[in-house]
C-alpha cells in the first residue's frame, strides 16, 4: 500500500521529501496554508514506510490501492524518539483498529559495510538462491554457521523450432 500525506497535518519540513529513496514525495505549490507534500506517484512507491515513520507530525498514512481496499482501510504511525518506539495504528474496513508498539531499531552511522568492501563471491554462487554477502551480514560467518547446501541446477537447452 502507498503512502497519503494528510495535507492538514502535513507542516511541509520537507522531512519526507528528503528520505524518499523513490524521489515521489514531492511539494504542492505553495498556497494559502503554504506547502504540503504529497506522493506523486503512487504506483511507483517503493512502500518502504520511510516517510511514515520519519514524519514529525504523523501526517502521512499508508493507504491500499481503491480497487483492492476501497473501504477506507489505512496504516498510520507515530514515531516516537523519547520513549524510542513506533507506534502503529491499523484501521480495517470494518471499522477494528488494532495497535502494536515495537522499539526503533537504529544502526550508527557508517556502520553498513558497502558491498564494494565484500570480497567477489565465487562464481557458481550466482546461480543459488542467495543474496551477495548475504551470509556474512546475516553474522553467519560470526556465529561459525555454514550456508545450507544448494544444488546448483543444470542449464536445460530449450530447443526452439520455427
Ligand atoms: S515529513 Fe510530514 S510534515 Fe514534513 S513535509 Fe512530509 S508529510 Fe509534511
Ligand atoms: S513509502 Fe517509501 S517510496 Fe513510498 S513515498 Fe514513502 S518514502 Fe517514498
Amino acid at each position: 500500500m502507498p503512502s497519503y500525506v494528510i495535507p492538514a497535518k502535513c507542516t511541509g519540513c520537507g522531512d519526507c521529501v528528503n528520505i524518499c529513496p523513490s524521489h515521489i514525495m514531492r511539494f504542492t505549490k505553495s498556497g494559502l496554508f503554504g506547502r504540503k507534500a504529497y506522493n506523486a506517484e503512487p504506483e511507483m512507491c517503493w512502500e518502504c514506510y520511510n516517510c511514515v515513520k520519519h514524519c514529525p507530525q504523523g501526517a502521512v498514512q499508508i493507504r491500499g490501492y481503491q480497487d483492492f481496499t476501497p473501504m477506507g482501510g489505512a496504516v498510520e504511525v507515530y514515531r516516537d524518539e523519547k520513549t524510542n518506539r513506533v507506534y502503529w495504528t491499523i484501521r480495517y474496513r470494518n471499522g477494528t483498529i488494532k495497535y502494536f508498539v515495537f522499539p526503533i531499531r537504529t544502526t550508527p552511522w557508517g556502520s553498513i559495510k558497502p558491498p564494494t568492501e565484500y570480497p567477489e563471491p565465487p562464481k557458481e554462487l550466482l546461480r543459488t538462491p542467495y543474496l551477495s554477502c548475504e551470509h556474512e551480514q546475516l553474522g553467519g560467518n560470526k556465529l561459525g554457521v555454514e550456508l545450507p547446501r544448494y544444488k546448483v541446477p543444470e542449464v536445460v537447452k530449450v530447443e526452439v523450432r520455427g
